[in-house]
């Protein structure tokens, strides 16, 4: 693990940690996105250089929207498969520590913005998946699930490279939020349950620009709220704690 690169930083990150420690019971709630990941291998897709490359020939905004799936489910495919999907993937100490925390009965739930399941690898089982997961793929006709491994089975057995369904022979679709597609209701009903609950909000990870972090967050009415970014967001004017550092560092301990 790295230093952190000033003492303020240290300071900060001691800080966070002493409020984590004296939180009463479930009263932590993480909120957490793409930043929490990078650190297990798995790029932000929407910064530069990350996931979207100029190998496709359409904007990644595009394909991965839903009329897309429906329009050209090759590609689409073809792109999630290359460049979605992270199976080797391990959760990093963020992951370890929220895992942690919340068997200690601190942390109430993780809400998140990230598809790749690492919170739950890592232990945790109270987690809000924004935008679905990569784990789950269901049958568009009969409905049937799919885990990760199977579905990339069918993706590979496929000459098209389209995961068909062995019963049904319908596209199993995974279940992540495309571009176009609304949120899950009882997902979003947790996670503001969660979110108004906390009397210690942790935001890492997410620049919130994201729909619909920001709005997630106006529900909060607890003591303390920490932003941990590497760069700046939008809600570090109403935070009590902005800390520059990466995630995994801030939850090292
Ligand atoms: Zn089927």
């Amino acid at each position: 693990m790295t230093a952190p690169a000033d003492q303020r930083t240290a300071d900060d990150i001691a800080t966070l940690r002493s409020w984590i420690e004296s939180c009463g019971p479930g009263g932590m709630v993480f909120f957490g996105g793409a930043g929490v990941s990078t650190e297990s291998g798995i790029p932000d897709f929407r910064s530069t250089g990350g996931l979207y490359s100029q190998k496709y020939s359409y904007p990644p905004e595009t394909m991965v929207s839903h009329s897309f799936f429906e329009a050209r489910p090759q590609e689409f495919f073809q792109f999630y498969f290359d460049r979605m999907i992270a199976p080797e993937a391990k959760p990093n100490q963020a992951h370890k520590k929220l895992a942690e925390l919340e068997q200690r009965g601190v942390c109430r739930a993780v809400v998140t913005q990230n598809i790749d399941g690492l919170h739950q690898v890592a232990g945790s089982r109270n987690v809000y998946e924004l935008h679905g997961s990569v784990h789950r793929n269901y049958c568009t006709g009969c409905k049937r699930f799919f885990n990760l491994e199977e579905t990339m089975q069918l993706h590979q057995a496929a000459t098209d490279g389209v995961p068909r369904c062995p019963d049904c022979d319908a596209i199993v679709k995974p279940d992540v939020v495309l571009y176009e597609e609304p949120l899950d209701e009882e997902v979003i009903t947790g996670a503001v349950q969660a979110i108004a609950q906390a009397e210690l909000l942790v935001v890492a990870g997410t620049s919130l620009v994201v729909y619909p972090a920001a709005g997630l967050l106006r529900y909060f009415q607890g003591d303390k709220l920490a932003i941990v970014n590497l760069s700046p967001t939008s809600a570090d004017k109403s935070a009590d704690l902005c800390i520059n550092a990466k995630v995994g560092e801030v939850f090292g301990w």
